[in-house]
């Protein structure tokens, strides 16, 4: 197996990846809180992980992958008050929305394991309670709180200085219920739920363990989960059993637009339905969330999806042509796909192995099955849908208008190529023959 790095949140540097289990790997990825479409800058941290799946799968790991839905918090119950709605009823409603998107943006959901919070209230309240009898909760008026001061180790993962002197001092002379303000709800009581419900970051703990054990390898999220978020699940789950919670935590930017971070709140956010309605497809989409560095920000722009359209047609090209190419005259691209797995065992770097796929495509000397093989390989982990080939109807066609071509039936051959056009192709011609790109717009849309 080729040897990986991986930058590691909780040492804040490049680790060795090593497995527990040689040859499997347990990833555990934060889903989304189904109160809300999800934004274009939320997609790009499922991309991340798709990545890093795929990316695994490839080199020859088994990979068990397994995402959470929050089906039940603050915001999910603000919502369905809004809505003058059920929680259920939200969260049936945004979820399917979300796993829509997933689809259209080529994420192996179905392989995925999604879990949803509502489904482990078992689990979660054992945990509550485990950490109770352990000491580091307690019971207040309005709930079950987890005591930072208690844990030792509480700020260390998010490089937070926690000031316990003066969380005691809130013990004393606070009657808020919190014995200081860094104290999270493991458990709330709440009057439409017979015994309460969890609190947001016990969901992970609990849900994270169950299926994939403690320790597992990989957790990641978004930087903006570090803290709180992240941090609190190690302090429940490493209070709990004395064992560490993951091994390695990997991080993916913020997206931005004009400099800022994209979000609900700002107000400055696009959804995947925006980006359709403006005629860019789902795979550019997918193109441009892709092809920066998970650890790097992000500027999304109109601009850059047109680019980015126009090398997802350009990887088609190449698809498309080469069939047409009955002997590459390159003998093998093993070493450009070894330089680009090479690149992606490097902390994901994406950019680099893009290059790698880019020089490929543009020489011509690549075009035919050496050319075809190598792109088939590096799109099972890019995920960009380039390989289909002409359907045979269409290639059919196009077959006819190359042959009215050459009889100089123009008449017929204009007639054919306009047919081929209207099905979602463009035509193009080559010293070989002609070939029919797909419409990336055409692709994938819901
Ligand atoms: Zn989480």
């Amino acid at each position: 197996l080729t040897k990986i790095k991986f930058y590691n949140t909780a040492s804040r540097q490049l680790e060795d990846f090593k497995p527990i289990t040689k040859g499997k790997v347990g990833l555990y990825s934060c889903g989304p809180t189904v109160y809300d479409e999800a934004h274009i800058g939320n997609l790009r941290a499922y991309i991340c992980n798709d990545i890093l799946y795929r990316f695994l799968k490839a080199i020859g790991y088994d990979v068990r992958w397994v995402m959470n839905i929050t089906d039940i918090d603050d915001k999910m119950i603000k919502r369905a008050k809004e809505e003058k709605t059920t929680i259920g009823q939200v969260a049936q409603k945004y979820e399917k929305k979300f796993l829509d998107d997933l689809r259209s943006i080529n994420i192996g959901i179905d392989e995925t394991k999604i879990v949803r919070a509502t489904d482990h209230f078992k689990e979660m309240k054992e945990l509550t309670d485990k950490l109770v009898q352990k000491g580091y909760a307690y019971k207040a008026d309005d709930g079950i709180y987890f005591s930072v001061a208690k844990f030792k180790d509480y700020g260390k993962f998010a490089g937070i200085e926690i000031d316990t002197a003066k969380s005691r001092e809130r013990v004393k002379n606070d009657t808020y219920d919190k014995s200081s303000p860094q104290d999270f709800a493991l458990w709330k009581n709440d009057s439409d739920f017979a015994d309460g419900r969890p609190g947001w970051h016990i969901e992970c703990s609990a849900m994270s363990t169950e299926y994939l054990g403690q320790p597992f390898d990989i957790h990641t999220g978004g930087v903006d989960l570090i803290f709180p978020h992240h941090q609190n699940e190690i302090a429940q789950s490493e209070a709990a059993t004395g064992k560490k919670l993951a091994n390695y935590w990997l991080h993916n930017e913020h997206l931005l637009v004009d400099g800022a971070k994209m979000s609900k709140s700002l107000r400055n956010f696009y959804t995947l339905r925006d980006v359709l309605k403006k005629k860019y497809s789902a795979t550019a989409l997918r193109f441009e969330l892709l092809q920066a560095h998970y650890r790097s920000k992000l500027d999304f722009g109109w601009e850059a999806m047109t680019g980015a359209e126009t090398v997802v047609r350009d990887l088609r090209r190449f698809w498309a042509k080469s069939a047409l190419v009955k002997k590459s005259k390159t003998l093998s691209l093993e070493d450009s796909y070894q330089t680009f797995v090479v690149a992606l065992a490097d902390d994901l770097n994406m950019p680099t192995a893009l290059a790698v796929v880019f020089g490929v495509v543009n020489n011509t000397d690549n075009e035919g099955p050496v050319g075809r093989d190598f792109l088939r390989r590096v799109d099972e982990i890019l995920g960009l849908d380039i390989t289909n080939d002409t359907p045979p109807g269409v290639q059919a066609l196009l077959e006819a208008m190359d042959l009215a071509r050459s009889d100089k039936n123009f008449i017929e051959s204009d007639r054919l190529r306009l047919k081929i056009e209207k099905l979602g192709y463009q035509v193009e011609n080559s010293p070989v023959g002609s070939y029919a790109i797909a419409e990336t717009q055409n692709s994938k849309v819901r």
